[in-house]
């Protein structure tokens, strides 16, 4: 939508330009001619006032691209590990490291390997947390960690996770878990999730199987390994140079900070100082801090990192967008909190909206 016109902008909303130009008016932005090329905030504002959608599509034309770690999200069964397995992995995570083992929960961790490579996790488990950011377009997660109790077998939100992880096309590595445990039985596992269509690897497809237990922390390097492995495949690059892109992974408030948001760039740097339109909030960043806690003034793709100067609570999912002034990004963020509202009752007057989720 980048460098629209507002005749081109007429043609996609199907509104006469005049109407348009009656609300480039209301929001307080003006054009010579209907001719000339809108910016992106412009085409938003004008498109949320005339009722129509518009997605922000990022081009990494002309840019250099580099390589950059994965973003992995855990998923499986109630009881299965799920949570067990993040701790024990955020457990050699460079925070952990760092902080003396100590470590908050800010949403997601880093672990690094000795070859110099890195992963992220996401460290909020289960389907309702996936689902959500996906809800709101936010592709943030590269693997999904598909955890499978040893003992229990494939069980119904096993299946469920396949089926978010397909259906969002991000690959699967296995993790067979509870391994320790005198009932386990990965082979029957290994049959049952086949006879699922997962091409495991050792039956001639690619999707990775490991074998941990989250309980004793045996496996985890191969878990890793297998991680880097798949990352490897996929050649996961960004673009680091130019304006962020960027998702919200998890919000919180801070009496004395206000607003601290764990964000995940996907593409670009996200500088100190810029404003910002998170969802329907805004605000000026006012410091970056990594995992560790940090003072940074710069934030790289994949990297997680807290924000602070938000002015209220943006939700997990909603997409960073840089922009230029305070007064366009007070504007979009007002565009956008009527816009969500309007979505919402009209959802609700659908019989549409559902109860939140409940997370494992
Ligand atoms: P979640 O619901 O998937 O997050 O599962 P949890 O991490 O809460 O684990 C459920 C139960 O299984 C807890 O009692 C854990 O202690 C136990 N558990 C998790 N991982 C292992 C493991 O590797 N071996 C054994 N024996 N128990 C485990
Ligand atoms: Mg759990």
């Amino acid at each position: 939508f980048e460098g629209m016109t507002l005749v081109e902008l007429a043609k996609r909303t199907g509104k006469l330009v005049p109407t348009l130009q009656n609300i480039l008016v209301n929001v307080g932005e003006k054009v010579d001619s209907e001719f000339d090329s809108l910016s992106i905030d412009v085409v938003e504002l004008i498109a949320m006032e005339a009722g129509v959608n518009v997605r922000r599509q990022h081009s990494n034309e002309g840019a250099e691209i580099h390589p950059r770690p994965p973003v992995v999200t855990v998923m499986g069964h109630v009881d299965h590990g799920k949570t067990s397995l993040l701790d024990a992995l955020r457990q050699t995570s460079v925070a952990a490291r760092e902080a003396g083992g100590i470590t908050q929960h800010l949403g997601a961790f880093v672990v690094a390997m000795p070859s110099g490579a890195s992963i992220t996790f996401l460290d909020t488990p289960g389907h309702a947390a996936f689902s959500a950011m996906r809800a709101r377009g936010a592709a943030v997660t590269d693997i999904v960690v598909l955890v499978v109790a040893a003992d229990d077998g494939v069980m119904p939100q096993t299946l469920e996770a396949i089926s978010h992880a397909k259906a969002a096309n991000v690959p699967i590595v296995v993790a067979i878990n509870k391994c320790d445990k005198p009932a386990a039985d990965p082979e029957r596992v290994k049959f049952q999730l086949a006879s699922e269509g997962l091409l495991l690897e050792d039956m001639g497809g690619d999707v990775q199987v490991v074998y941990v237990s989250a309980l004793k922390k045996t496996g985890l390097d191969d878990l890793e390994e297998a991680l880097l492995l798949q990352a490897e495949m996929m050649e996961l690059k960004a673009r680091v140079d130019g304006t962020a892109q960027a998702y919200v992974v998890e919000a919180r408030l801070d009496r004395g900070r206000g607003p601290l948001t764990t964000a995940i760039v996907k593409a670009g740097t996200l500088v100190c100082g810029q404003i910002v339109v998170v969802g329907s909030q805004w605000g000026k960043i006012r410091a970056i801090r990594d995992i560790s806690g940090k003072s940074m003034d710069k934030a790289k793709p994949a990297m997680p990192v807290e924000i602070e100067g938000l002015k209220g609570l943006p939700m997990a999912g909603d997409d960073i967008v840089v922009v230029e002034s305070e007064e366009r990004a007070r504007m979009l963020s007002e565009g956008r909190k009527k816009k969500f509202e309007k979505d919402r009752l009209q959802r609700i007057s659908e019989g549409r909206e559902e109860a939140p989720e409940e997370q494992s």
